[in-house]
């Protein structure tokens, strides 16, 4: 299992290297904003270790372009930057997890192992979230044990959401990923089939599944 550690601080990083190799994890730990945009680029990580303050940059944005591009590792945040506004930027910009600073290290390891075994889950057949259930390898849905029919756009859209659920999702990621780059996306669409999937998913919801993040996109809650 592959983990990336990206730290700056050479005493906090050589500890993490070392506490997280001896619990049988293959780490590589780099220390600069660029560095780790190649490792990301090269190898696929269960879970990526991101301190804020790097030398070459910002965490965060780093995070917002990983994310950008479509990049799903989970993420858990290491940061001196203890706020609530941080906390909520950070899981905004595509984080799964804030650990402040400073930390014990068996509170490090629990919160490691529950982000990859969420990572691990993604990769089952199938997907479950509030009575939506879609199985990957025969693309059907159901949503409360009622078999759902959805085009192929739809089905589509809804795994991006059920593979991201919780996360903001930016139109321009959703778009991307649904429409790929060779058409013009018109972003009107986008909300067109929103419309689509909350009247087969939210219909008299109380408390809408699918909703809209002024600005930015949409998130599945
Ligand atoms: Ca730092």
């Amino acid at each position: 299992m592959k983990i990336l550690i990206v730290e700056d601080q050479a005493r906090l990083g050589q500890f993490l290297e070392k506490s997280l190799t001896e619990c049988s994890y293959t780490v590589t730990w780099v220390r600069s904003c660029r560095a780790a945009m190649d490792a990301i680029a090269e190898t696929d990580f269960a879970a990526i270790l991101l301190d804020l303050g790097l030398p070459d940059g910002d965490g965060l944005d780093l995070l917002h372009k990983w994310r950008k591009a479509g990049f799903n590792e989970p993420v858990l945040i290491l940061s001196a930057r203890d706020s609530v506004e941080n906390r909520i930027k950070g899981l905004d910009f595509g984080a799964d997890d804030y650990l402040p600073k400073p930390f014990s290290f068996e509170e490090l390891r629990a919160r490691v192992r529950s982000l990859v075994r969420r990572q691990s889950s993604v990769k089952l057949a199938v997907l479950e979230h509030r009575g939506i259930r879609l199985d990957l390898s025969s693309h059907t849905v159901s949503f409360l044990d009622q078999p759902v029919e959805l085009t192929k756009r739809e089905y589509a859209l809804l795994e991006i959401f059920m593979l991201n659920i919780g996360r903001i999702l930016t139109r321009t990621l959703i778009s991307e990923k649904i429409w790929s780059s060779q058409y013009d996306v018109d972003t009107n669409l986008l909300d067109v089939y929103m419309s689509r999937l909350r009247a087969k998913f939210d219909k008299g919801a109380e408390d809408p599944m699918f909703k809209t993040v002024r600005g930015i996109g949409y998130q599945l809650a």
